[in-house]
């Protein structure tokens, strides 16, 4: 008798666990989110398979891994000529120089002087990038450093342009440099106050965080390579602050943040020479392979952000291999409606990134774009349930300019990306 009261008791308790269990499964799912589709979109310039692939097998990258065991990946064809800065407007625009006008580094007006070229800035662009089509279709979106974004432009969201990071003698940055007094740098403007107090806090932590990729021995130099990698390493945390803390607090639909770190490291801590990579390590460590595990820990905060219902991308420009650019840049996708752990053999082009999250945003994609829906690392179901829709267009920008945007400080610009070696 007793033990049969225990029994019922017992049971009871179970059926009331499971549901409970079930009932909190079923709200909390049901309220953390609704089933609209988002993407997260992480740019990492000259990001390469040939490092990921090696630190991936080591077991060094564990975000990266996951990533790509969830995923599809390939390699991004950098159909393209003329620099980042062309590459990345061609990868958010679906369309090549030709069409959006921006065509390097700097403006090459053939009446300007050599020391006077000015940097392209934003309202050059003649062509819609994927923030303005979503931003016209109602569609949050934000974006934080990407590249040729001053002036910020107006979205459904907010914008974090690539002029803003820090300028102070040491800590001169670009690609993410913010020169005081410089307006439009952030929309909407009711974020500046809030973004200048997260620059304090990256900044202030990067001091701290480059201990980890450079020799804490070799900090003290004044040699114009590190200078060079600390500004980049510096716009990279002011970005990463920024877009962290904007992408929690505002979960727009689309999010985009670019980083400009891996690129620079590339260019200046390795080389072809054997010899010279060796003396590099020696004197700063492994400074590559350091940025690369750096990288993959800032792509987890992201990732450990976006809910069940994102598509997570990480993409770069192209690859970088011993202080030189190869065509082996990364593409990996992951998330709802996406194949699952597969590497495909064809590479997607720059032109084919924007069309592609345009067709699963569920938008139609203009016939204007140079590329394509890329529909290889596309679930069947997807693409079996929803035929890819074209228009003609979405038209031009009408703000488009005809010469760059000038700031006070264009020459120091053009000086770094000179010292760079991104300007002959
Ligand atoms: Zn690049």
């Amino acid at each position: 008798m007793r033990s049969s009261n225990r029994k019922i008791v017992y049971l009871t308790l179970a059926i009331a666990v499971i549901f409970i269990i079930y009932a909190f499964y079923f709200t909390t799912t049901k309220s953390s989110s609704d089933d609209e589709v988002k993407i997260l979109f992480i740019g990492i310039d000259g990001a390469d398979w040939e490092m990921i692939g090696s630190l991936v097998e080591q077991g060094m990258l564990p975000n990266f891994e996951r990533l790509i065991k969830s995923g599809a990946s390939t390699k991004i064809n950098t159909n393209e000529k003329g620099g980042s800065a062309v590459y990345w407007t061609t990868i958010a625009t679906g369309q090549h120089s030709k069409k959006h006008g921006i065509k390097g580094f700097v403006y090459d007006d053939p009446s300007t002087k050599e020391e006077e070229k000015i940097p392209y800035t934003s309202n050059m662009r003649k062509t819609k990038a994927f923030w303005n089509i979503l931003s016209e279709m109602n569609i949050s979106v934000g974006v934080v450093g990407w590249f040729i974004t001053w002036p910020v432009e107006e979205v459904d969201g907010f914008m974090v342009s690539s002029y803003y990071g820090v300028k102070d003698t040491e800590q001169l940055t670009w690609k993410g440099t913010v020169y005081e007094d410089t307006p439009d740098m952030v929309y909407p403007d009711t974020l500046d106050d809030r973004i200048d107090s997260l620059i304090q806090i990256a900044k202030n932590r990067s001091y701290q965080d480059i201990r980890d990729i450079i020799k804490p021995s070799a900090l003290k130099s004044t040699s114009l390579t590190l200078n060079e990698m600390k500004w980049a390493f510096v716009a990279d945390e002011i970005y990463n602050e920024i877009g962290i803390d904007l992408y929690k607090e505002k979960r727009p639909r689309v999010f985009a943040v670019y980083f400009n770190g891996l690129d620079v490291v590339g260019h200046r801590f390795t080389s072809k020479s054997e010899k010279e990579q060796r003396e590099i390590e020696s004197k700063y460590g492994d400074v590559q392979r350091n940025y690369y595990l750096h990288m993959d820990s800032v792509v987890g905060q992201f990732i450990n952000l976006s809910d069940r219902n994102t598509i997570i991308i990480v993409a770069s420009d192209h690859g970088l291999m011993r202080g030189e650019h190869t065509n082996n840049g990364v593409f990996i996708i992951s998330g709802p409606n996406i194949k699952e752990n597969i590497f495909l053999e064809r590479p997607i082009n720059l032109t084919d990134v924007t069309p592609t999250m345009l067709y699963l945003m569920g938008l139609p994609v203009p016939e204007d774009m140079d590329g394509q829906v890329f529909k290889d690392v596309i679930s069947k179901e997807y693409l079996d349930e929803n035929e890819v829709v074209y228009i003609d267009s979405y038209g031009m920008r009408e703000i488009a300019g005809v010469t760059p945007n000038r700031t006070q400080f264009d020459a120091e610009i053009v000086e770094r990306l000179k010292s760079l070696g991104y300007l002959n």
